[in-house]
């Protein structure tokens, strides 16, 4: 099946008591089985069957499955949050005293997660430059269990090259692990630049409409766990096989942290997939009007958006990505420029999030940036004068419109 086909249905078919074709809502915290004795037989794996749904439920692996479909994978995990998504790939693979070799333009959230959380865990992270391979080279060391970058930085928009990282990481036996939230797959496919694992927020793009939080990882079957230098996969290498990251990430981190996502936000993430192809189409070319025509505006001092061929970053975006996303970011000259376009929009709202169906803007470095250093948001390219535009499906000459008359206020 192509993309389109897998988007709608991979799964789930018609499931065979009711014939529900959507697919179903399983609103159930546990499963009844016959006796103690095929309890006790599902609990130690010699059957088949849900047993208690922190572990595993009809919805949420049917989310699984179709996720794990479009990124061509060994397999999914779904979470509670993207955030939850990073954590448990990270657990996964680090322990106290390992390192992690980290992008510097990064989400704040993962920011935060690394240094404020991983660190009193025990867990380093270095960081460098996702687009300087050097710099990378020189952070990696023996204590280092992971590479951690976004497909495309948010919201600094840069785009590492994917194939020389993977490159590096496999020539040290690690794993380049991904953040593909901002390049859903129907745009980006980390397996095809030799990325082990990619995490989404699936509150973004996937479910589209901004009505639930959640998040997955999928194991893209580049790796070999086998001989994994992460002391927790390799103990599972030796009974799980290439499933060693999955049963690692199942069995001990996601089932033990409660990482699970509700059944209700799986149906939801799930049924945003169908649409993804048709959503992510329309948010790139509105993004791509918007961009020009925010690029010709003379109060704007700088429009970044990877599909401009102005942009430092278009070369790449284009050999790596089918199209240059939804999310561009703009400089007013000041913090009060930037402070009276967000005031001024009318039909864009200010909104913490992104890849909702509606335009939503944000003034980073006073919100998700606000607890940074300096330094840390000038690495992740958040400035005082810069708006972040999530662009929406609307139609383009209303999201222009709603721009131009927002600028004549600045
Ligand atoms: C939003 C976001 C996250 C965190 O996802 P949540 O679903 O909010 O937990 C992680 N990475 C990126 C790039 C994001 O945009």
């Amino acid at each position: 099946m192509r993309f389109s086909t897998k988007a709608v249905h991979a799964g789930y078919q018609a499931e065979a008591t009711t014939g529900a074709c959507s697919l179903p809502i399983y609103g159930t915290a546990s499963y009844a089985y016959e006796g103690p004795d095929e309890l006790s037989e599902a609990f130690v794996g010699r059957r088949f069957g849900h047993i208690y749904s922190r572990i595993s439920n009809p919805t949420v692996s049917a989310f699984e499955v179709r996720m794990n479909a479009l990124e061509n994978g060994r397999g999914a995990v779904a979470t509670s949050s993207g955030m939850s998504a990073i954590a448990t790939a990270v657990l996964t693979l680090a322990s106290q005293g390992d390192e992690i070799a980290s992008s510097t333009s990064l989400f704040g959230g993962t920011l935060h997660l690394f240094n404020d959380v991983f660190s009193r865990c025990g867990i380093v992270t270095r960081y460098a430059d996702p687009c300087d391979l050097d710099a990378f080279a020189a952070i990696l060391n023996e204590r280092t269990r992971l590479i951690f970058v976004e497909s495309l930085g948010n919201p600094k928009l840069d785009v590492p090259d994917v194939a020389g990282l993977a490159a590096l990481a496999a020539g040290r036996g690690i794993p380049l692990v991904i953040d593909s939230t901002l390049t859903p797959p129907c745009i980006f496919q980390p397996r095809d630049f030799g990325a082990a694992v990619s995490v989404h927020s699936a509150t973004k793009y996937i479910t589209g409409n901004g009505t639930a939080i959640g998040g997955v990882l999928v194991d893209l079957g580049t790796f070999d766990w086998t001989t994994s230098r992460s002391e927790h996969v390799a103990q599972f290498g030796k009974r799980a096989g290439r499933l060693a990251f999955l049963a690692a990430v199942r069995k001990t981190i996601a089932t033990n942290l409660g990482t699970a996502p509700s059944p209700f936000n799986a149906y939801l993430h799930c049924t945003g997939l169908e649409t993804l192809p048709l959503r992510v189409k329309a948010h790139c070319s509105n993004a791509g009007k918007l961009a020009g025509f925010l690029a010709r505006h003379p109060k704007v001092v700088e429009v970044n958006y990877p599909g401009l061929a102005a942009s430092r970053h278009h070369d790449r975006a284009r050999q790596q990505f089918d199209a240059p996303g939804g999310l561009l970011t703009v400089r007013l000259g000041s913090k009060e420029g930037a402070f009276r376009l967000l005031r001024s929009l009318k039909l864009a709202r200010n909104v913490a999030n992104l890849g909702d169906v509606k335009t939503l803007v944000i003034h980073p470095a006073s919100t998700i940036y606000s607890e940074c250093s300096q330094e840390e948001c000038s690495r992740a390219g958040v400035s005082d004068d810069l708006v972040r535009v999530s662009v929406g499906i609307e139609d383009s000459r209303d999201i222009i419109a709603d721009f131009r008359q927002a600028l004549k206020q600045v």
